[in-house]
């Protein structure tokens, strides 16, 4: 080749260097920078002559210096590419981006290959370091886990209360069912029904109805704990379940229920509606193989109550259709 014809091929080599979408750093065998292009220069705020011999460490500040060392003498001893993705490390030299429109990401996320460059002797003399901006991607994928994670909230949850929906509500029962017969820890349920609700919805309208629906769910999380999980069991039906709670401490959760919405007015149109519920209460027992011979006792319990006169509370007797109060 001429001197001209190298000229030429380096020109256009370094023009490519300078204008490719990518960070491209390459290093001697000290780690020290001998190449820093445009897109290094325009996202770090450090020109070429800034850098320039520098140790790659002084430069990388937010990156464990032992992790890169590692990657380094891998790509060096195996004379083999080494990799890191923006899901295992975000990125490698923090570049502040601006992205008014989604205001998720503040930096630049970055997928990093390292690659050996061979001399004539087949030594790996210099290191070459390609950093690709992955923010588009890491931004949508965010976006989509968000989106995700809100629609499975929202298949979880009753619209009109805000509580667990029956089908979530039945599988948390499963579980907690399943987690209570292994441990032996006790585990007690409460089923609850608005009584006489037909005549509010038939006195009032089915608004206030639904009203009535959504105040008594806002109640209970004043009624019970934090680890308890209540349901809509059905329209206007309610089923809690109570941790490491056996019966007597359900019977006294179901009168606090009772109470509260014993005391409680609901404004509809300037008048005053009150109400009440009867309860059925049931804990897991040892005969018991399923859930749904826990919900089906508490359901019978509720059942007792609304014979009994309604506004009460009514435990299941553990074994079979005995009830006690
Ligand atoms: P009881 O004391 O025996 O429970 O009498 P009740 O009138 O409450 O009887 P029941 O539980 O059978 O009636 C439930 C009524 O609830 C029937 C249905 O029209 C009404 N309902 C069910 N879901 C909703 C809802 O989402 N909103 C409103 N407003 N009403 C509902
Ligand atoms: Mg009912
Ligand atoms: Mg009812």
């Amino acid at each position: 080749m001429t001197d001209h014809q190298d000229i030429a091929v380096l020109h256009w080599q370094s023009t490519l260097l300078q204008t490719i979408d990518a960070g491209l750093v390459v290093l001697d065998h000290d780690y020290n920078v001998q190449i820093w292009n445009a897109f290094m220069e325009n996202h770090s705020g450090f020109g070429y002559a800034d850098v320039e011999g520098k140790s790659i460490f002084e430069l990388i500040q937010d990156v464990p210096e032992d992790w890169l060392r590692r990657k380094l003498e891998t790509v060096t001893t195996l004379k083999s590419r080494a990799f890191s993705s923006w899901e295992q490390r975000p990125y490698l030299i923090r570049f502040d981006t601006y992205r008014p429109i989604t205001g998720v990401a503040d930096c630049m996320y970055q997928n990093v290959t390292f690659l050996p460059i061979m001399a004539l002797n087949g030594m790996v003399e210099q290191i070459g370091i390609i950093i690709y901006d992955m923010t588009d991607v890491a931004v949508s994928k965010q976006a989509f886990t968000r989106a995700n994670e809100e629609l499975a909230k929202l298949s979880r949850t009753d619209r009109l209360t805000g509580l667990a929906n029956r089908g979530f509500w039945e599988e948390c029962m499963v579980q907690e069912f399943k987690r209570a017969k292994r441990a032996g820890h006790p585990c007690s349920l409460i089923m609850f029904d608005i009584d006489h609700f037909k005549k509010i919805n038939d006195t009032f309208g089915h608004q206030c109805g639904d009203e009535v629906i959504r105040q008594t769910a806002a109640c209970l999380g004043d009624c019970m704990r934090s680890t308890d999980i209540a349901g809509r069991y059905g329209g206007e039906e309610y089923a809690v379940i109570l941790i490491d709670t056996d019966c007597d401490g359900a019977l006294f959760v179901a009168e606090r229920i009772r109470e509260t919405l014993q005391a409680l007015a609901v404004e509809h149109d300037g008048q005053e509606v009150r109400f009440t519920v009867s309860l059925g209460v049931a804990e897991v027992t040892e005969q018991m193989v399923a859930h749904d011979q826990l919900i089906e006792a508490a359901d019978r319990a509720l059942y007792e109550a609304k014979k009994a006169g309604r506004n009460n509370a009514k435990v299941a007797a553990r074994a079979g259709a005995h009830v006690a109060a």
